[in-house]
């Protein structure tokens, strides 16, 4: 049952050192099929006009298809054919094993063995891994002048391994065809669901220019967009990047977490060690719903206000320096770069405040005490009405509801497909505007929520301030420096350095009477 192909493992004898098939200079005697040929069939478009529409979208399959072949009948074998099929190709499978898996591919897609699976396609997807590469030297004489896509993923192991990229072993291992490299980043569930479900760009990346040309316009036949990376020297980046991991939100989601854990230990002390070292009440019940609903507006409002400290720290340094053209430290540039990642972190602590307080009337805590309360009234025959608190309340939850209003504003732009559709003044009105606009929201509510508190005496347990007034430090002071910088000889100073003047250079100007224009073209 199992068809041993003749020439398959083994029967290439110098797999890793050298080339699986013969020397160019060889094949050009040795073959049937000429350079020449080969070229003039490459000038072919290998995906008929009447296949694309002008808006990308798929028109009519003609009725002889372009034909393309697949190695290996895994998971990404099996997608790849049910998109190719349905994109208006003919699939023809090459697997050890065709009778085995051939009910698992589309009833129109030909599953037979290797070589004979190589021998029409022009294309030909090499859907299996690494070390399975050498397995196909026996065909080597029929791939020849072909078009080779590696599709391969190395693990991140792999990929620290090997000096030299999949594609490009490859490469080494067929001289004589044409590799591309291909459809990496694409999931074989993405291939699956289609380009509307998942990622849809596809780098592609290849030595010979027609082959990547023929690859690009497979890649938009079948709804999918190709992104040119180079020669095949890019394969190895291009293989790093379904090894990525969240790249660029390490940072901000370690300080978010060493945030979380600093103020959660800090109202822990306040709020439930305090009361049970000094009064002896048990208040660890605190601890899953309360000091966490106190800890997240902490974070929230702290990393909102590290969003905008950079751009503050980089405006002095430039009034300092007097120049826009010295590079800032590399810290400063690194924290500029990741202040969408800060600000979307500072949105979610916020959603995620908002939602643990509507949740509060749930408790069984919260409850308990209400009706306590209210016994107690009956009890004093008294009508519990406080105003001042009562307007505290009121204007405290309006702020909390505005400043996440417009933080939720926020985080919807940096989506993008949103922010491209903005020119810069609208993203830079929404992000640096409306973004300090949360700041002051956020502040106006924390200050409400503190209101005189942080006069009273009895709330400096074991002589620590209240939390509230911890995180007003650093948001106050972004909001001054703000204000300070609008001053006229602050603003206009910054201003004329952000078009160019230097203080010590050759370059020198008056700066246009409304140097508010000139405000917008600020770049911090
Ligand atoms: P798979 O399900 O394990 O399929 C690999 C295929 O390789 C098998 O079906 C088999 O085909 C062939 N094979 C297995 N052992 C072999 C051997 N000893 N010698 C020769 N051929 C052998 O793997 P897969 O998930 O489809 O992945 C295939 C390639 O696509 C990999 O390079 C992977 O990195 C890449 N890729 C996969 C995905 C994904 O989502 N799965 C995404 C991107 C890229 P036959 O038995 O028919 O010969």
């Amino acid at each position: 049952m199992a068809a041993e192909v003749p020439g398959d493992q083994g029967a290439c004898p110098t797999i890793l050192s050298q080339d699986c098939g013969k020397s160019p200079d060889k094949d050009s005697t040795s073959h049937p099929r000429p350079a020449t040929k080969m070229s003039g069939e490459m000038d072919k478009p290998l995906i008929s006009r009447r296949l694309v529409d002008s808006d990308g979208s798929l028109a009519e399959a003609p009725s002889e298809a372009p034909k393309v072949g697949i190695l290996g009948s895994g998971d990404f074998a099996r997608s790849l054919a049910t998109r190719l099929v349905s994109s208006g190709f003919s699939v023809v499978v090459g697997s050890r094993n065709p009778k085995r898996t051939a009910g698992l591919f589309p009833s129109s897609a030909q599953v037979t063995l290797r070589e004979e699976a190589v021998s029409s396609p022009e294309v030909i997807f090499l859907a299996v891994f690494r070390e399975h590469y050498s397995s196909l030297c026996g065909l080597s004489d029929q791939l020849a002048g072909k078009i080779l896509v590696d599709v391969s993923n190395p693990t991140e192991q792999e990929h620290l391994r090997h000096r030299e990229s999949n594609a490009e072993y490859l490469a080494s291992l067929f001289p004589t065809c044409m590799v591309v490299k291909a459809f990496n980043v694409i999931s074989a569930w993405t291939l699956q669901a289609g380009p509307r479900d998942g990622n849809r760009q596809v780098p592609i990346c290849s030595d010979q220019p027609e082959a990547k040309r023929a690859i690009s316009e497979m890649v938009h036949a079948m709804g999918f967009m190709p992104v040119d990376m180079g020669s095949l020297a890019s394969a190895r980046e291009v293989e790093a990047m379904p090894l990525r991991l969240l790249p660029g939100w390490k940072v901000p989601a370690l300080l978010a977490l060493g945030l979380f854990v600093c103020f959660y230990a800090y109202n822990f002390i306040l709020d439930v060690l305090h009361p049970y070292v000094q009064e002896g009440k048990n208040k660890f019940y605190k601890l899953p719903v309360s000091v966490v609903n106190t800890t997240l507006p902490c974070v929230a409002y702290v990393l909102l206000s590290l969003v905008y400290l950079p751009g503050v720290l980089a405006a002095a340094l430039q009034l300092r320096r007097g120049t826009k053209y010295r590079r800032f430290p590399d810290w400063l540039d690194h924290w500029l770069q990741h202040r969408k990642q800060i600000g979307l972190l500072s949105f979610f602590c916020a959603a995620l405040h908002a939602i643990y307080s509507f949740c509060l009337p749930l408790l069984r805590s919260h409850r308990y005490e209400l009706v306590n309360l209210a016994v107690k009234q009956v009890a004093n025959k008294s009508h519990l009405w406080v105003e001042e608190e009562v307007w505290r309340m009121e204007i405290y939850v309006s702020l909390g509801v505005l400043a996440l209003g417009t933080l939720s504003l926020l985080a919807v732009t940096s989506l993008p497909s949103i922010a491209n559709s903005l020119n810069w003044r609208e993203f830079s009105f929404v992000q640096s505007t409306l973004g300090f606009v949360a700041l002051v929201l956020s502040t106006l509510h924390t200050l409400t929520y503190g209101w005189t508190r942080a006069f009273e005496e009895s709330r400096y347990k074991f002589y620590l301030p209240p939390t509230f007034t911890l995180t007003l430090l650093v948001p106050c002071v972004v909001i001054l420096a703000k204000g300070l910088f609008l001053l006229p000889c602050f603003s206009r100073r910054l201003a004329k350095i952000r078009r160019g003047w230097e203080k010590d250079g050759a370059v020198k100007f008056a700066l246009p009477t409304d140097h508010i224009l000139v405000e917008k073209t600020s770049h911090v």
